[in-house]
């Protein structure tokens, strides 16, 4: 069924009352298939919706949204160190990942409670701390939109990078995803020295952690950390943190010694929310918007925002940032 002039505040997690044309829910293959094929709908453009947790709508989609609810989580292969686990696009991520917690499939411990559906994980190549979606990708399906044939990407043709993918660029608004493949390990490798997750693990009082040790680990810094979308509207993070040269790095670390800074290759990534923060953002209210006090790089919605005024912050804080820093940010919400 095609519902029409549909507000989407409940399905974006800043909570911006856009309103969406026309909106369809496909729960497998064959049906968006037959939406696609549709001639009462082929004028439409098409906007492809997951969980909402990384769009930042600043105006009315005048488009056919499709809503990607396609389900099932199934073991399809199994070999003497690896599970092959298939998860359709619209399951919650983090749903897969208690779902392998509990089953023993290691690999994805560290990606517990990130918001989102599967099928946005690929877009771009979901990561924290130090583990990103390509670690463990096998492959996935996607659908795509002008043909509506299958067909399958392996991990170079996703050309993951850093926050980045296929999907992003080259192949933008092409496909729909529809399943992933993930292909996790039957004996965990922890990777536990990133971030707070050895001294959480501690306070905790664990010396010999488990995936689901870890995993709690995660969620709570996380829950310590991040404002919950359901009580305050954000995307997350905001911008990715930039990468830069490393002689610029070392440029800035004469002028600011305490700019923390991360091999990257042969260059060097900063945090974006320590930039952030030394220009004075840090926990600043701006009219029905701010950045967070607890983390700068994440943009909220104090309840009555538009898409527009969190946009307009985004633009002075990357224009501050830049001004100090000589450091270009770069948006990782995708703006609509
Ligand atoms: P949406 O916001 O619905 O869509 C995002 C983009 O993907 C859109 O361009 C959309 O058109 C496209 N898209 C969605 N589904 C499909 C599909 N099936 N096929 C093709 N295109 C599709 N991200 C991280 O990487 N790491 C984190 O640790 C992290 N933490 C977060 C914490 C919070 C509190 C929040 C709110 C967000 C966080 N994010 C994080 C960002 C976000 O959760 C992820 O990017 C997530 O993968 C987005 O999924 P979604 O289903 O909500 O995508
Ligand atoms: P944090 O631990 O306070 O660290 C700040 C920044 O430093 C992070 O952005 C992280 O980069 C980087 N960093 C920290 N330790 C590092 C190490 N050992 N090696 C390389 N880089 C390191 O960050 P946080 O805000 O609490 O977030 C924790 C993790 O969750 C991060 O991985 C972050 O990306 C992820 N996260 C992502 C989003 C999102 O929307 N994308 C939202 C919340 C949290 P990286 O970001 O590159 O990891």
């Amino acid at each position: 069924m095609i519902e029409k002039n549909v507000c989407l505040k409940p399905y974006n997690t800043f909570g911006l009352g856009a309103q969406a044309k026309l909106m369809a829910r496909v729960d497998s293959v064959s049906n968006l298939q037959e939406i696609l094929a549709d001639n009462s709908l082929h004028n439409e453009p098409r906007f492809i919706l997951g969980g909402g947790s990384n769009i930042l709508l600043t105006k009315d989609i005048d488009a056919l949204v499709i809503k990607n609810e396609i389900s099932g989580i199934e073991l399809i292969n199994e070999t003497e160190d690896s599970f092959f686990v298939k998860s359709g696009a619209g399951i919650p991520w983090h749903e897969l990942v208690m779902h392998c917690i509990t089953n023993g499939y290691a690999g994805i411990e560290n990606l517990s409670l990130i918001p989102g559906n599967v099928g946005a994980a690929p877009m771009q190549n979901i990561g924290a701390y130090g583990v990103e979606l390509k670690d463990v990708f096998h492959v996935l399906e996607a659908v795509e939109l002008a043909t509506g044939n299958v067909r399958s990407f392996s991990a170079s043709e996703c050309e993951f990078g850093y926050r980045e993918s296929v999907f992003k660029r080259k192949l933008k608004d092409e496909f729909v995803i529809s399943s992933v493949t993930l292909r996790l390990n039957k004996q965990a490798n922890l990777n536990t020295s990133y971030g707070a997750i050895d001294q959480e693990l501690e306070r905790l009082g664990i010396s010999s952690p488990t995936i689901k040790d870890v995993s709690q680990a995660v969620i709570g810094i996380r829950q310590s950390k991040l404002p919950d979308p359901k009580v305050l509207g954000n995307s997350g993070s905001f911008f990715k943190n930039p990468v830069v040269q490393t002689v610029i790095y070392e440029e800035l670390k004469t002028k600011y010694p305490e700019i923390p800074g991360y091999p990257a290759g042969e260059n060097t990534k900063l945090a974006a929310g320590w930039l952030i923060e030394q220009c004075g953002w840090k926990g600043k209210v701006v009219g029905n918007t701010g950045s967070h006090g607890k983390q700068a790089l994440v943009l909220v919605n104090y309840g009555n925002a538009t898409g527009v005024e969190i946009f307009n912050l985004s633009e002075q804080i990357m224009k501050s940032v830049y001004d100090t820093f000589g450091v270009q940010l770069e948006r990782e919400v995708n703006v609509y």
